[in-house]
């Protein structure tokens, strides 16, 4: 990754106060270890929620590295929109479609979800 590119999703990151711009759950920077150690998930977990820059307007619709085109989202979000698709979900449909997973608790895996949503609460 370019380190403008890098720059800007640690910017967006501490902007979102470490939370994904999808799902809303906290993200890691740098060290998922600790990370899985604070929420008491496993390494492989946490792994999906490591914080990656995302393009609103993806970056092979000629989406630009600018700051208001990228958001901090988990692994798994940027994941889930590119997953088997030739063309990205529309970000705005994509978080309207993780919101409804999250409701029906069908992000993640339940136990993990619940441990992340206590530990978003404190
Ligand atoms: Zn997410």
């Amino acid at each position: 990754m370019s380190s403008r590119l890098a720059k800007l999703r640690r910017s967006a990151f501490s902007a979102q106060n470490g939370c994904c711009f999808y799902c809303g759950l906290p993200m890691w920077e740098d060290d998922p270890e600790r990370f899985a150690q604070t929420l008491g998930l496993t390494v492989r977990q946490a792994q999906r929620l490591r914080s990656t820059a995302e393009h609103l307007q993806a970056r092979c619709d000629g989406g630009l590295d600018r700051p208001s085109n990228i958001v901090a989202a988990c692994a798994h979000c940027n994941h889930k929109r590119h997953e088997g698709r030739k063309v990205a979900r529309d970000w705005l449909a994509h978080k309207a479609w993780v919101q409804r997973r999250l409701s029906a608790e069908a992000w993640f895996d339940k136990a993990m979800l619940s441990r992340l949503w206590r530990a978003a609460l404190r």
